[in-house]
């Protein structure tokens, strides 16, 4: 299958440094939803791993979680696609789970459902923990420059790193060169 990972805030929706705490501060990045349509009608799986430490800190619950995801669900049927498997770690960082970024444990547990391998699978983010998540499993680290974008790339960078301007262009990428194949 052709499975793709996503990290969300920053690659799909707009981030904000006071945490996305409803449906409504909620707003995709222009192009990202008809990005994820179009990869769903090419055949690919569209994939989310999100760090929400927001559960954690008490700004928002799991039902307000449910209902973003849930819009982002409607919007992509909106343009005739499909969303995949969303996993999110809802824990802070001082509490050592296994699934918070840079560790991988989000990135297995999709693998896990869909029975592939993470080696080679791009996994796109816009912070250097979804680089590193993705490289502690060999997946392939893809930054795009929305969100904290920028600022990522102006840090060191993992040497493998791909490098696009958004989700709209990696969308591009994948759907007309290069198509990685996961088994
Ligand atoms: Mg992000
Ligand atoms: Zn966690």
């Amino acid at each position: 299958m052709k499975l793709l990972i996503l990290d969300r805030d920053g690659v799909i929706n707009h981030d904000s440094d006071a945490y996305i705490r409803s449906v409504g501060e909620w707003i995709p990045i222009p192009g990202s939803i008809e990005a994820i349509a179009q990869l769903s009608k090419a055949g690919w799986t569209v994939a989310v791993a999100t760090n929400q430490s927001g559960i954690a800190r008490g700004y928002y619950d799991l039902a307000t979680l449910d209902a973003m995801h849930a819009r982002l669900r409607a919007l992509v049927a909106e343009q005739g696609g499909e969303v995949g498997l969303i996993v999110y770690c809802p824990h802070g960082p001082d509490e050592g789970c296994d699934c918070r970024k840079p560790k991988p444990g989000m990135l297995q547990t999709i693998a896990r459902h869909y029975q592939v391998e993470l080696a080679g699978l791009w996994f796109v983010g816009d912070s250097s923990s979804d680089l590193k998540a993705a490289l502690a499993v060999d997946s392939q680290p893809v930054l795009v420059k929305t969100g904290k974008g920028e600022k990522t790339l102006a840090g060191s960078l993992p040497a493998s790193t791909l490098v696009f301007d958004d989700l709209a262009a990696v969308a591009a990428e994948l759907i007309h060169n290069s198509a990685p194949q996961n088994n």
